[in-house]
């Protein structure tokens, strides 16, 4: 059975087809990789899984429920409290120290703020990145703001974590540092993974990977996903 699920999706950009019939299903607990080249449609069908974008045609479910068809307020709530979100890079809010990057989620949760800042930095021993709890993202490296990002995106114990190119903007010692604290965490927390990627060493930490070509998914490791 899927936690989450695409069916025939289709979106355009005024002419531009993005998403032309493509069908994923993702169980719960399970990395997912979602490779492909530049421009053939991996980037919106994340956006469309995660109710960001609503397509033109097809559905998405999530935990049973069709998500392309709810209201915004709806569709936000449920971003909220049961997705968390790691982009490639400009995501740290850069007027916030490190440590209340990482707690906005819980925040906006309506945790309250002692309570909130005291999780977020337990994530900072555990994610390498001790004694960098008070600066901002203009002091940070590229690694340690992507893996408080990364700290950020799992904070509320998101039921998926979804990671378009999470490692895109690193050099490889700092990809693969994030991607191993990456699935560590998401493995012990059991939460799902989404990971959008052009690169093959990051694909290589998923359970299954997928191919997204031409606005529709292919898959090489699972005869019974896909087209
Ligand atoms: P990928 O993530 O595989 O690189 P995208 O999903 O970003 O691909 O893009 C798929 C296609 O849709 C591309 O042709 C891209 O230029 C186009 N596209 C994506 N987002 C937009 C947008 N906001 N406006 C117009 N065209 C877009
Ligand atoms: P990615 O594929 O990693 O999302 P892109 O550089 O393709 O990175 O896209 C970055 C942003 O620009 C996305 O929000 C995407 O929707 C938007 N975008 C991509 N292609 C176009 C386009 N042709 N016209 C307008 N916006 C675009």
């Amino acid at each position: 059975t899927s936690l989450i699920e695409a069916r025939d999706v289709a979106l355009s950009f005024g002419r531009t087809p993005a998403l032309r019939g493509a069908r994923l299903s993702v169980a719960a607990g399970e990395i997912l990789a979602i490779m492909g080249p530049s421009g053939s449609g991996k980037s919106t069908l994340l956006h469309c899984l995660a109710g960001i974008l609503t397509p033109d045609a097809g559905e998405i479910w999530f935990d049973g429920r069709r998500v392309d068809t709810m209201g915004e307020t709806e569709r936000s709530t449920l971003r909220r409290d049961r997705f968390g979100f790691v982009f490639q890079f400009g995501q740290l809010v850069p007027e916030l120290t490190a440590e209340e990057n990482v707690a906005l989620p819980l925040l906006l949760g309506g945790s309250r703020r002692a309570a909130a800042l005291k999780e977020a930095r337990t994530w900072f021993e555990r994610l390498g990145l001790d004694g960098l709890e008070e600066r901002r993202s203009g002091e940070l490296s590229g690694g340690q703001a992507q893996r408080i990002a990364l700290a950020r995106g799992l904070v509320a114990h998101p039921e998926i974590l979804f990671a378009d190119e999470p490692t895109g903007s690193l050099d490889s010692l700092a990809g693969e540092q994030v991607m191993d604290l990456l699935v560590a965490a998401a493995r012990e927390q059991g939460t799902t993974v989404i990971v959008v990627t052009h690169e093959p060493r990051v694909a290589a930490y998923a359970d299954r990977e997928v191919i997204v070509r031409d606005g529709k998914v292919s898959s090489f490791s699972d005869a019974g996903v896909g087209a």
